[in-house]
């Protein structure tokens, strides 16, 4: 967009104070992922659950100088405001006109799954035919789609938007603002149909969106959609895709056996490859074929991108690497959003210094000046200490760059240099086109090199905290636990996160881990849950918050803090025994307790206790009891106290079936990495954990020969065995050998055969077709899934994830 702020004010009916005249090129939303300020204005949108006028002190110290708010705050000076009677109409009302007035191709894509993945896909294959803009991540919702159309600047001739509902009616405001002429609606699934009165009525809901498209691509799969596609739109062109036969587009040959697989489009036939075959992937490739025929792209490219699909990892990553830094690896491509995307993700972290290994610009035809000027700006505004170029193209403009910069032809050049081996303590983003091959600097970099990975989705992460949460009051505290070393994934990196996305509190088992956190730069409340009896100093030292279980600990935490001269009231958490017996107060301590409190400097900062059986249905009377005496005697105490700290019960299961207790504040664990002992509840909440590995060696034994240690598996007929590169050293048991456990290639399980060896097991793969040595292999995930691998271990998923040797490398991801 490029609007004035009177142009804005008057498409909006919105008011002006200050200079109108000022340019808007963005509009920023999060005040903490504001990748540049110029031309930039910050939008405080309220919802019933949120207010974000609350962040625009921090955007303004970023440098912003425009705000639309729908209140203004005279404390700031020399700032522009646009004020609104309602932030979340003002955007739609703008977005309308932005998309209105542009007169791009649109796509929209609609459905419960699989939208993000497509849009994903679609732009990947289609921005070097079309100038290109999309919806950034899933932004799709009534605010989401809003920001998303307003990225539409007049070079880009498509747009491809993911439109998201949850509620009935919710379309008619979407379309409203977004007409798209080709409409593609993904599988139609269960979610969100609680809202619903029926499977129908969300159909219909989701339909809405094709209002004014001319053409409807639809997974015809299901009998209902085709139904209703065809009776509401029956003057469209409609074309369906699927599985079953009724679909014009559909497979040809046996896409379970065959190495390629073949797309019958209507008189045509399209052969490619496919890597996996699961039915979302082959369902989403439909799509992909369809969508692409039907722009007119052809069907050598369109087998060539596809092809060039499957290479390609979707997301950033950001890996621990030598010398302390951080490596945030994008390599697989490169335009101006996805730049900005990767600079927003490099402002999650707090690490002061910082360094940027850019390529060229490739596929692109636009005027390189204007383009490397545009680049140059943004990467200028992030204050990166040393730029690394590489390429013909963007040397030429080296000048443009503030920040120490170098110039290369190609990587190996920069390799050769050495430059990069003598960074230390920095975050060094990796952002390159493909044809450059940058990843091979992230090999260079990396700490650990294995092919033995455990990849931890910090969206998934959030995604199942915001589950929890939409369970709860809009007030109840959120403490992350975060003790050993968050339950084996790592405990800074998602400390981190976490602090980012606004945790009310950490808690740790023991000291030192929370002095980890504190040397790294998390600065959020922090819970000692076992302060020992020599860390006391440490605790006051780095300001963290010891649970208090018993007299003997507080005397001696006291102690300390005289001695060490805090002059404040240090803040304690005192920990009630109620049924668990392992640590706390017993109910005839508590007039002894408020009395010793009374005498002390310190400050109950909150009263808490523990559910030992909140995951089992058949204990609810035992924990309603324990519940029960938490009531009584955390009452009992606060009036002794006279005044009132906050209250915590519920863990990660309680919350979800004990919601009614959550007094102030819950602590969440493993139910924030995607675990729920309820399967309605595990159904909602997405996987977090992915242990994958690959395989070193294929080998077919012959009938009547023995594989492993000791001779433990011996095969009856000709058998192909795979070799891959974990073992007991890893943390997979010994016992799940011989055939207990299994491990997932290609979504199909692999029986574990012989003994584990210390570093590598054997695994049988004859029943699995187009299975290549450096193949993936999924220890867990979802085939077989975290619960699975754990009972295969006879223990529970705890257990498994914290007995992961730290040699495996930890990758965290977003996608
Ligand atoms: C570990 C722990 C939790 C979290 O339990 P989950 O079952 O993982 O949710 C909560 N409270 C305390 C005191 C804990 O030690």
């Amino acid at each position: 967009m490029n609007y004035t702020v009177n142009q804005i004010a008057e498409i909006t009916s919105s008011n002006v104070i200050g200079d109108g005249n000022l340019v808007i090129k963005n509009i920023a939303f999060d005040s903490r992922i504001i990748y540049s300020t110029k031309n930039t204005a910050f939008i405080a949108i309220n919802t019933h659950k949120n207010s974000g006028e609350k962040f625009i002190e921090s955007a303004i110290d970023r440098g912003i100088n425009v705000i639309i708010s729908e209140h203004q705050y005279p404390q700031f000076e020399n700032i522009t405001w646009i004020l609104v009677e309602n932030s979340v109409s003002f955007l739609q009302k703008l977005a309308k006109f932005h998309f209105e007035n542009a007169h791009l191709k649109s796509i929209g894509i609609t459905g419960s799954n699989g939208k993000t993945i497509l849009k994903e896909w679609l732009y990947q294959c289609l921005w070097n035919e079309f100038p290109t803009v999309k919806s950034p991540k899933s932004f799709n919702s009534q605010i989401g789609l809003p920001l998303s159309l307003l990225q539409i600047n007049t070079s880009h001739e498509l747009g491809i938007f993911e439109v998201g509902i949850s509620k009935p009616n919710e379309m008619d405001k979407l379309e409203n603002i977004f007409h798209p002429q080709i409409g593609l609606l993904t599988h139609i699934g269960t979610a969100h149909l609680a809202n619903f009165k029926s499977e129908e009525e969300l159909i219909n809901e989701k339909i809405k969106l094709f209002i004014h498209s001319e053409v409807i691509i639809y997974n015809g799969d299901n009998s209902l959609v085709d139904k209703k596609v065809k009776e509401l739109y029956s003057s469209k062109k409609l074309i369906s895709y699927g599985f079953k036969e009724n679909n014009h587009i559909s497979f040809k040959n046996n896409i379970s056996k065959d190495e390629n697989v073949v797309v019958q489009y209507f008189d045509e036939e399209i052969s490619f490859p496919v890597h996996q075959r699961d039915e979302a992937t082959l369902t989403n490739a439909l799509a992909l074929v369809t969508v692409l025929k039907e722009l007119g792209v052809e069907n050598k490219k369109i087998v060539e991108k596809i092809n060039a699909l499957k290479a390609v990892e979707m997301r950033l990553e950001a890996i621990e690497g030598i010398k302390s830094n951080i490596i945030i690896n994008d390599s697989f491509n490169l335009d101006l959003d996805s730049l900005k995307t990767a600079l927003q993700f490099l402002n999650e972290y707090n690490k002061q210094k910082r360094s940027l290994v850019l390529t060229d610009i490739v596929g692109v035809n636009s005027n390189s000046k204007e383009l490397y000027e545009e680049v140059s700006e943004l990467v200028n505004e992030q204050n990166f200490d040393s730029v690394f170029l590489i390429g013909n193209e963007i040397s030429k403009f080296s000048e443009l760059f503030k920040a120490k910069t170098f110039t290369f032809i190609n990587t190996q050049e920069l390799i050769e240099s050495k430059h990069l081996t003598e960074i230390e303590n920095q975050i060094i983003l990796l952002k390159g086109a493909r044809k450059f091959e940058i990843e091979k600097l992230k090999d260079i970099l990396e700490l650990r090199k294995h092919d033995t990975v455990l990849e931890i989705n910090l969206n998934a992460i959030l995604h199942n905290i915001n589950y929890h949460k939409s369970l709860l009051k809009p007030t109840t505290k959120m403490m992350a636990m975060v003790k050993a070393n968050s339950y084996g994934l790592g405990s800074y990196e998602i400390s981190e996160f976490l602090q980012h996305h606004h945790i009310d509190y950490l808690g740790v088992a023991f000291v030192d881990e929370g002095v980890e956190l504190r040397k790294k730069g998390i600065t959020v409340p922090i819970v000692v849950m076992n302060p020992e009896q020599h860390s006391y100093e440490t605790v006051i030292e780095y300001n963290l918050e010891p649970e208090i279980y018993s007299f003997r600990v507080l005397e001696l935490f006291y102690e300390a803090v005289q001695k060490s001269g805090y002059d404040k009231k240090y803040p304690i958490h005192i920990k009630l025994e109620t049924g668990m017996h392992r640590l706390g107060f017993k109910d005839n301590e508590l007039d002894h307790l408020s009395e010793t409190l009374h005498h002390k400097n310190l400050k109950v900062q909150s009263i808490f206790s523990h559910l030992s059986s909140s995951d089992i249905p058949e204990e609810k009377e035992f924990t309603l009891h324990q519940l029960e005496n938490f009531e009584k005697n955390s009452g009992y105490l606060i009036e002794k106290l006279g005044y009132t700290p906050i209250r915590h019960i519920l863990n990660s299961s309680g919350i979800t079936s004990y919601t009614s207790h959550q007094y102030d504040m819950v602590r969440i664990g493993i139910g924030m990495l995607g675990e729920s002992p309820n399967s309605e509840i595990q159904k909602q909440l997405r996987s977090v954990v992915s242990f994958k590995t690959v395989i070193s060696q294929i080998s077919i034994v012959e009938s009547g020969e023995s594989v492993g240690y000791s001779r433990r598996f011996k095969t009856d007929h000709k058998t192909k065995i795979a070799t891959i590169p974990v073992g007991y050293a890893d943390g997979i048991p010994r016992l799940i050998g011989n055939q207990v456990g299994n491990v997932g290639i290609n979504k199909t399980l692999a029986p574990i055969v012989g003994s584990i060896c210390m570093d590598m097991m054997m695994i049988n793969i004859d029943h699995i077709p187009n299975v290549k040595e450096g193949d993936t292999v999924t220890v867990f995930n979802s085939y077989p899934s975290l619960k699975e691998f754990a009972s295969y271990c006879k223990t529970i998923t705890y257990e498994v994830l914290t007995s992961i040797s730290p040699r495996v490398k930890r990758i965290y991801i977003k996608d």
